[in-house]
This record gives C-alpha cells, structure tokens and sequence, in this order.
C-alpha cells in the first residue's frame, strides 16, 4: 500500500468481500443477507461499498435515515432499501425513490398508508418493526392486532417483512433476555402472520446475533459492523478484517524544553527535553477531544506515540520522545494491526463510534 502523504481514510473492498463471505459461511444457504450502510457505511464510504456489496449479491440495503437512501438511489444502486428510522415528511420521496420504510408506530403506519393511496400504489413493500424489549422504536406485541387491521384495510402497501432488533446480542451474560426477545418475535411472527394471511420474512439479528444465536437466523439478518471488520469480541475479531485504515504523516517535529507547554491552554507541560510530533488530524476529522491529554495514541514506524496536551481542531501533537522518525514519516491512527477498538477503548467508547466519527473531510482512498 502506498506510505500516506496526507490523512486518508484507506477502504480496503477486498476485506470487505471476505467479511461479507465470513458472515455468510455462518448462515443457512438460503438465508438472505441485508447490509446495513447507515451513516456512511459506518463512517467509510456509503455510495462504494453498497456498490462492491451489490457485486457481491447482497440481498438487502439499510440506511437510518432517508436522504441516506437517496445517496445511493442516485449513485445508480437498484438493491431494494430499507430505511430504518424515517420521518413523515419523508414519505413522498420514499415513494418516489423507491426505498421502502420501516413503520414503527401507528403514527407513521397510518400516515404511510394515506400517503401511498394519494400517489395510487399498490401493495408497495414496508417493514413492520416490533419492540421486544429494546425500547427504542417499534409497536408492541398487543398491537398485532390493530396493525394487521390497519394493514387489511388498504391494498396500497404490503408487509414485506416483519422485523425486531436485539438490545444486547454481543453480551453472552444477558442470554436469558435474549432468548426472551427471541420467544417474543416467534409469538408476534405468528400471530401476524396468521392474522394477515401471508407470510412476511422475518428479521432479528445484527452481526452480533448471527454470531451467538444461529437458531434466530429466520429468513434475512442484518450486518452492520461485521462488514466493516470488527466482531464484537476477542476471538470474532480474528475472523474478520477492518476494512479502513486511517493514517497521516508527521507535518513538522519540535524539541520542546523542560517546562515549555505544548497546545492550547497549555494544557501539556515538559518535565524534561520532550520531541514532539505534529500530525494534520484534530477534531474536525473525528478524533475527538477525549483522545487528548495522553488517553489516545498513534502508532509511527511501529512504535506508540501518545497524543499530548489538547486535540485541535486540524492536528494533534504526539510525544515521540525516544521513537526514530523525522517530518514526512507515516503515521497510523488505526489499521488492521492497530485495531480501532483498542483505540475507541483508551476512550471508554467503542469501535461502532470511533469509526463512525470519521468525518468526511477525511479523503477516502479505495482499494480493490
Ligand atoms: C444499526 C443496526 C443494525 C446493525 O447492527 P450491527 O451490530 O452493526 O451489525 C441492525 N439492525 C438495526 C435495526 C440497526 O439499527
């Protein structure tokens, strides 16, 4: 790979494809896997890697919100979309866009359904989302009943698929609420499915649930970060490749003198002759000022580098006392080596935030 010249964001496709292969080989042949490339595909790149997973076969899209939708629609993918967190000011570009909502709450079914009759569809898809026990978004599983009706009442839209979302599939401690959820979406499944008179697919897990709870596959599942390489845990970790790596290059070294500062507000101060490193990333790209003050960390001709004093908003100084490197040299805020999660953890935060934080200032670099 080629040594960085500036910061860039570097998307390997080729990692991806094994992650999405990965993920696979833990499913039944015929189940159907949807993509979730909400948020920029988890902050690398949404309009490429849907392009490279479209390759790839995948069956399904989502994104959170519906502009998300649109980015892709207009960049020429023809993958179905499901957009997981609408609002009712978006449905008439849903319609016109073809991306298809997921309805959470009778509010949003009823005012889909009025908007879909006013621009003459007919069995248009939607997504039915149950609350078993998240709490997040979703209809309650005593309201099977009104929304089958409801449904029943207009030709205009069809239950493609009916879905719920896990609160806690990574954690191997909470198997018992899991397992509750589980039980929950088969009730709600049943009923509905016996109430509307056809079968709609059924959707549960995230990367997490694929991992830990095969028998909850049903007809689709939905990977997120497991895509983009991280799994959650130790030993997943190993099965999978981060697809990005962020890296910059030293702009300008300093020798700082016993007592002198380093930043803003002073907020490093020398105890002895420090050499410092200035790298052009700050809090505008994403590495936000929690990582400052010694907490976060980058890696140069393999040795660590604290981040000293504060995080600016277009650099970082980081103490390279004691490591070989001069201006020009790479810098690796993470890789595959270097792995994001142990960054995101210095922060108290996790790999899904870090990486997701990557703002788009941030050149992206595809490699296939
Ligand atoms: C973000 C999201 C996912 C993906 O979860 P991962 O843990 O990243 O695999 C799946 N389903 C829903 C409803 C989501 O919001």
């Amino acid at each position: 790979m080629p040594k960085a010249k500036e910061t860039v964001l570097e998307i390997d496709l080729g990692a991806l494809a094994q992650n999405f292969n990965y993920l696979k080989s833990k499913l039944k042949t015929d189940t159907k896997v949807l993509a979730v490339i909400k948020a920029f595909a988890y902050g690398s790149d949404s309009v490429e890697i849907a392009k490279q997973l479209q390759h790839l076969k995948v069956n399904y899209f989502a994104v959170a919100y519906t502009h998300e939708g649109v980015v892709l629609r207009n960049a020429g993918i023809t993958t179905p979309i499901l957009v997981l967190h609408p609002q009712t000011t978006n449905f008439d570009t849903i319609i016109d866009r073809c991306l298809e909502p997921s309805l959470y709450s009778t509010k949003i079914l009823n005012e889909f359904i009025q908007v879909a009759e006013k621009k003459n569809q007919s069995a248009y898809p939607v997504h039915i989302k149950f609350n078993t026990g998240l709490n997040r978004l979703g209809f309650w599983q005593n309201e099977v009943d009104d929304v089958v009706s409801k449904l029943k009442t207009s030709k205009s839209v069809i239950a493609k698929t009916i879905f719920s979302h896990l609160a806690a599939s990574e954690a191997i401690n909470e198997k018992k609420f899991t397992t509750q959820q589980i039980n929950c979406f088969k009730a709600i499944a049943k009923e509905f499915e016996t109430k509307i008179g056809y079968k709609p697919w059924l959707h549960l897990c995230n990367t997490s649930g694929v991992i830990n709870y095969p028998e909850a596959h049903f007809d689709m599942v939905r990977c997120g970060i497991g895509l983009y390489g991280f799994g959650n845990s130790a030993q997943e970790d190993k099965n999978l490749k981060p697809i990005a790596t962020l890296k910059s290059i030293i702009s300008q070294i300093h020798n700082v003198d016993k007592n002198e500062t380093v930043g803003y507000n002073r907020a490093f101060k020398a105890n002895s002759l420090v050499k410092t490193a200035t790298i052009p990333i700050g809090h505008a790209d994403g590495i936000t000022r929690i990582y400052g003050n010694e907490k976060g960390f980058v890696y140069i001709n393999d040795k660590k580098a604290p981040i000293i004093g504060n995080v600016c908003m277009d650099m970082i100084m980081v103490n390279v006392t004691g490591i070989d490197c001069k201006e020009g040299d790479e810098v690796i805020i993470f890789n595959t080596k270097y792995n994001a999660s142990q960054l995101a953890e210095s922060a108290n935060t996790i790999s899904y935030e870090i990486i997701t934080s990557i703002s788009q200032r941030v050149r992206r670099l595809f490699i296939k």
